[in-house]
């Protein structure tokens, strides 16, 4: 099996405030792991450390065997993009361009690359869009777009970088109720396809037909990890099962 995470004692502290203490876990190659757990239990702060939007305090990262962070060491910033650059994420409130259109928000960090030509990315904005189902929309700017299209389009704006890995950080949570199917109908797909995908979610049963592994993390460490029956039909700890309780 190909590790395409690997995640080692993490800790992270902001100050003298300890968010993550020993987190340790892997993602395989084509895996889906969904992550639970209460708010401010550090779920996003893990997956931030993920692509280096945050600075773990010590601790091991490997992405695709390549490190990210050894016991708390970085390598240059350049090592540290090609590292982090086979991985897309997506946020909770979406974080589009408002002055873009659709289009261009795809668009714009493969143009910044300069990697490949203006046709070919043209080519592929028309077939992500087409793929999240919002081929009508390239023109209009995200002001005008439901929560959920916005949603589908950062999905899709992610995977104009051909991610090998990508995480998303709730991206439900934002929604109204009625629009949070289009966008787990879009990552269901890519479950399908055999995207390698960590998802933090608050959305139970969603987790539990996609992940192939659940991770529940409460007060900075992961508590529990097992199957999605595991975790869902027999939880092992006290806190797991109340929290479980308390959500659904
Ligand atoms: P979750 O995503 O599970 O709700 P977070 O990772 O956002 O949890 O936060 C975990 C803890 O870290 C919380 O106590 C939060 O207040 C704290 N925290 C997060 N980001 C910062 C920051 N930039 N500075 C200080 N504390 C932070
Ligand atoms: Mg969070």
């Amino acid at each position: 099996m190909t590790s395409m995470i690997e995640v080692l004692n993490l800790k992270k502290s902001f100050g003298s405030l300890d968010v993550l203490e020993k987190v340790s876990f892997s993602v395989n190659l084509g895996e889906v792991v969904a992550v639970i757990g209460p708010s401010g239990s550090g779920k996003s702060t893990m997956l931030r450390s993920l692509v280096h939007l945050e600075e773990i305090t010590g601790g091991s990262i490997r992405i695709e065997g390549e490190s990210l962070v050894e016991d708390g060491e970085y390598p240059s910033a350049a090592r540290i993009r090609v590292i982090t650059s086979g991985m897309g994420m997506v946020f909770q409130n979406f974080n589009l361009f408002p002055h873009l259109t659709v289009q261009d928000n795809l668009e714009l960090a493969p143009k910044a690359l300069k990697k490949i030509n203006l046709a070919e990315i043209r080519l592929r904005s028309t077939e992500l869009l087409k793929k999240v189902g919002l081929s009508d929309k390239a023109d209009v700017y995200p002001a005008n777009l439901s929560g959920g299209q916005k949603q589908r389009v950062a999905i899709a704006r992610a995977l104009m970088m051909n991610p090998k890995i990508l995480l998303f950080d709730e991206p439900t949570s934002a929604l109204d109720p009625e629009l949070t199917g289009e966008v787990l109908r879009v990552i269901q797909q890519l479950a399908e396809e055999k995207m390698t995908m960590i998802i933090v979610t608050h959305e139970m049963n969603f987790a539990r037909d996609v992940a192939d592994r659940v991770i529940f993390m409460d007060k900075g460490e992961i508590a529990e990890m097992g199957t999605p029956e595991q975790i869902f039909e027999n939880p092992q700890l006290e806190r797991t099962k109340s929290f479980l309780n308390h959500i659904s």
